[in-house]
């Protein structure tokens, strides 16, 4: 019968008429991001012993860490850089870091003009990750507080 099929397309059509739209107007508008979202990088300088594991465990060869002995026989991280031109966000070097000193999440707005502001260094990875935990209540993405931070401050304030 032709008018089932019609009927139909009219009774979907009316459905969404009076529906709210669902179209995002990004930029201006964006969709609430999961804390845990696979977004990004985010290297925590404090979690880090500089075992070079992540560097070793990356195919695209985008991690470099540099490292000099210290007197009490840990490992001063001299260098640590990301080349974010090369990634591909794959999260293998987050897999192989055994402290959990490397996380995906974090921005996604982090695209430049000057592809080569893509080669973060120390400092870089570290205003990206400092910005991370200071707008997340200063935890990090698996879910544990960091040592320092605001709200760490006062619990400590408060249990002493
Ligand atoms: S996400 Fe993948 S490509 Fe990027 S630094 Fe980590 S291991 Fe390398
Ligand atoms: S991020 Fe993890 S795997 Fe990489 S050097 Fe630091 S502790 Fe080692």
């Amino acid at each position: 019968m032709y008018g089932k099929g019609i009927a139909k397309g009219l009774a979907m059509t009316a459905k969404h008429l009076f529906r709210k739209p669902v179209t995002v107007q990004f930029p201006e508008e964006t969709r609430p991001i999961p804390a845990r979202a696979r977004t990004n990088l985010l290297w925590f300088d404090e979690r880090c012993t500089g075992c070079s594991t992540c560097a070793q465990a990356c195919p695209d060869g985008c991690i470099l860490v540099q490292t000099a002995p210290n007197p009490d026989g840990t490992l001063e991280k001299v260098r640590y850089e990301i080349d974010f031109r090369l990634c591909m966000y794959c999260g293998l070097c987050a897999e192989a870091c055994p402290y959990e000193a490397i996380q995906v999440g974090g921005r996604l707005d982090d695209a430049v003009y000057v592809f080569d502001n893509m080669y973060r260094d120390k400092h870089a990875l570290t205003v990206f990750a400092r910005d991370y935990l200071a707008n997340n209540h200063w935890t990090y993405p698996n879910g544990m507080k960091a040592p320092f931070g605001n709200d760490r401050a006062e619990a400590v304030t408060k249990t002493e």
